[in-house]
């Protein structure tokens, strides 16, 4: 985590934002990258999920990442 990292979190919709946090309170990881592509969120098995802070439906965006932090809920046990 960097400072960098919640200053660039601020430009992101409150729903995307709030996605994100229950993310990291599932614990998963949160990365993020320069460019059009906000970051990503990462399972640990390998798993992610991009997120896109400037699409037209960021809710559509937030549901995505809610249905990935319900996927890695059922594939935590598997490899
Ligand atoms: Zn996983």
């Amino acid at each position: 985590m960097s400072y960098t990292h919640n200053i660039a979190r601020r430009g992101l919709h409150k729903e995307i934002r709030k996605a994100i946090a229950e993310a990291e309170q599932a614990g998963l990881r949160v990365v993020t990258f320069s460019g059009h592509t906000w970051g990503q969120v990462e399972c640990p098995c390998g798993q992610h999920i991009k997120i896109y802070s400037t699409g037209r439906n960021p809710e559509f965006g937030a549901k995505l990442i809610h249905g990935f932090i319900r996927r890695r809920r059922d594939h935590r046990s598997t490899p």
